[in-house]
Parts: structure tokens; sequence; C-alpha cells
């Protein structure tokens, strides 16, 4: 499936909607999810165009994937929740629940995330 121009984090990359940024570097950008389920709830996300989880492991340069997880691995000490720790979700395709189709890794922090999920 081609990637959508018009998902909302292609438009935030862009910067034809306002984020709450949280983090910046040459490959990743971090803000805020705007329905927060936590007290601290990022959204982090490739600036490359890669719809899902499967897209960026199959496509992303080395390069790409190592700040993306660095990125997270920053934006958690600089958040304090490394020591009470945190959920890291990536939602993919249609069973995953993933609405966005651009990556992004949900870091959920600040308060106990719960039953990792519920028995079907
Ligand atoms: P997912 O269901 O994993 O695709 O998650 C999409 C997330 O994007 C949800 O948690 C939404 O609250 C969040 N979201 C949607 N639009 C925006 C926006 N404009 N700024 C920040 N977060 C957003």
């Amino acid at each position: 499936m081609a990637y959508d121009d018009n998902n909302v984090f292609a438009k935030i990359l862009r910067g034809d909607i306002p984020c709450r940024k949280v983090y910046e570097d040459d490959h990743v950008l971090a803000f805020e999810d705007i329905e927060p389920k936590r007290p601290v709830h990022v959204l982090v996300i490739p600036k490359g165009k890669y719809e899902d989880a499967t897209d960026f492991g199959e496509n992303a340069s080395d390069a790409e994937i190592a700040a993306l997880h660095r990125a997270v691995a920053r934006i958690a000490r600089d958040s304090n929740i490394d020591g009470t720790g945190y959920r890291l979700i990536a939602n993919t395709g249609a069973n995953g629940g993933q609405e966005v189709p651009h990556l992004h890794f949900h870091m959920l922090g600040g308060a106990p995330a719960g039953p990792m999920i519920k028995n079907q």
C-alpha cells in the first residue's frame, strides 16, 4: 500500500498543523499525544515516510532505526519515566488497531499502564 501523504502525522511533519514538540533530531520527531492516556503520553515518529513497523523494519536505514530507539531512551530520561517505567506501543495495521498510517511509538508513563492486553 502506498504511503498516504495526507495522514495527520505527515501534516505535522510538514508543519501544516501544530504539535507540542518534545524532541527532534535529523530522523525523529516526538510530540505529545493530543488525547493523552497517561500523565506522560508521547508519540515518537520517524521523519521518513514509513507506514508501519513492518515498512520501517524492511525499508528504513540503519541510521533511522537507531535514531528512533535512541530517541525513545532519551525521552524516557528527559521525561523522568525511565525509573518508574513506561509502556512502548507500536499499533500496527488493522488487527493492531493502528489509526494513523505513519509509524509511531506511543510512550505511556507517569502511572501504571495496566494489564498488557485483554484476553479475547
Ligand atoms: P494509533 O491508534 O496507534 O494509530 O494512535 C494514533 C494516536 O494519534 C492517538 O493516540 C491519537 O490521540 C493521536 N493523535 C491524532 N491526531 C493527533 C494530533 N494532531 N496531535 C497529536 N496526537 C494525535
